[in-house]
């Protein structure tokens, strides 16, 4: 049995870069990681843009104390840009306009006194460009905006329509294979017998990874036949980077996964992890092909195990850079004596800023239900059995 740390390195081994990307529409890259840079096509802003509705003039007879201006004519936004005839008159500007030749400042409606065609300043201070958004000040032809590896979230959106990328080159998704196994399971559209239940494993996975990464995992299912395995296995790890199965891992008399997969060329990297909830964890690769997680059956487990490690390593091979931890304080005093990493459900409340962990232990690995009210696990370490309120813990979070 091995250390939560030493699996941690032991998965992330096996994680390929991947460079090879693939074009989705702006919308639809949400989530995505950015396989190319993204370049300003122009200065940013792109001219000088005014920043408020009023007058625009020419600051030189401002110092020389004019106050009164005539308004020679009117620049809206979307309008070419205008020359002010007469330096001594203004023109009447809107925001989001060019700023016109010859003006170079801009004093609000707000702040003027209107009639009779004139504009008169009614402020004491009125700088020199004032109310303008100068052209390039934010960025420069041909800067880097946003770089290659960036995970897009709403922010970038807005930055790369700006620039009129309508569609976007992102990394592409490892080809994810999800496979239940048992004879007690049952589609989840179909009634179970009373010794029966619906297989709800592979959709929190698949649930989990569509959440997370965009990824549309294929979905499988074996009974627990060693033949069926075993075959059914070649052809998916063929057509997948990555094959998380659920269930028969353990020391039960069904338990063919393992051997099924030995059978296949897949190599164990390890078997079994000291924490709780997930001990028989098993993990392995085809030489230089697919990496398998085989997550033990229980649903808490697997999902705990989906949420630790499989997770982890799509973000590497995804970012190809490790997973960012948040960290978590704990509301109440813990007690857990075996030798194992705990991996304590925990709901999340912030204080002041603080995230406090309240313990929501639930009834074991069995109980899927009580994953509903919790926000995700704290990492209680296998070397103490007292963990006290106050202590901080890395918090792996799935909301
Ligand atoms: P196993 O790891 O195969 O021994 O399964 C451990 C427990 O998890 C058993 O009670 C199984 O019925 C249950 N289990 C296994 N696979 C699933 C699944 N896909 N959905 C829900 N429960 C499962
Ligand atoms: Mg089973």
């Amino acid at each position: 049995m091995i250390s939560v740390e030493e699996a941690d390195k032991i998965i992330l081994k096996t994680v390929k870069n991947t460079s090879n990307t693939e074009g989705v529409s702006l919308l639809n890259s949400i989530g995505r990681i950015l396989g190319e840079d993204i370049i300003a096509d122009r200065d940013f802003p792109p001219f000088d843009r005014v920043t408020m509705d009023g007058i625009a003039f020419n600051f030189t007879n401002y110092k020389a104390e004019q106050r009164r201006f005539f308004m020679e004519n009117m620049q809206a936004a979307g309008e070419k840009q205008l020359t002010l005839i007469d330096a001594t008159h203004c023109i009447e500007i809107m925001t989001g306009a060019v700023m016109p030749l010859n003006c170079d400042t801009v004093v609000r409606y707000e702040d003027l006194k209107i009639d009779n065609g004139f504009a008169e300043i009614q402020i004491e201070n009125v700088d020199f460009q004032q109310n303008t958004h100068k052209k390039g000040r934010d960025r420069k032809l041909g800067d880097v905006l946003i770089p290659k590896g960036k995970r897009l979230s709403a922010a970038e959106i807005g930055t790369a329509a700006t620039v009129g990328k309508s569609i976007l080159k992102v990394i592409k998704l490892p080809k994810v294979a999800i496979i239940s196994t048992g004879n007690e399971l049952v589609e989840i559209n179909e009634t179970p017998e009373a010794h029966q239940i619906r297989r709800s494993n592979v959709y929190s996975i698949a649930a989990l990874l569509n959440d997370t990464f965009k990824i549309n995992a294929h979905l499988f299912h074996f009974n627990d036949n060693e033949i069926d395995i075993t075959e059914g296995l070649k052809n998916i790890l063929l057509k997948h980077d990555l094959v998380i199965l659920s269930g028969a891992v353990s020391e039960g008399k069904f338990d063919f996964v393992p051997k099924a997969l030995a059978l296949n060329n897949v190599k164990c990297l390890f078997h079994k992890v000291a924490q709780r909830p997930g001990k028989p964890l098993w993990f392995g690769q085809q030489l230089n092909k697919a990496v398998v997680f085989g997550l033990p059956g229980n649903p808490v487990s697997t999902f705990m195990c989906a949420c630790r490690y499989v997770l982890p390593w799509i973000n590497a091979y995804l970012m190809q850079k490790p997973t960012n931890y948040a960290f978590a304080m704990l509301a109440e005093d813990v007690y857990f004596k075996p030798d194992l990493t705990y991996f304590l459900q925990v709901k999340l409340d912030n204080n002041n800023g603080i995230l406090m962990a309240k313990p929501v232990a639930g009834g074991g690995s069995g109980d899927l239900a009580n994953l509903n009210n919790a926000d995700g696990f704290l990492e209680l370490p296998i070397n103490k059995s007292i963990f006290l309120k106050g202590e901080i813990f890395k918090f792996i979070g799935f909301r």
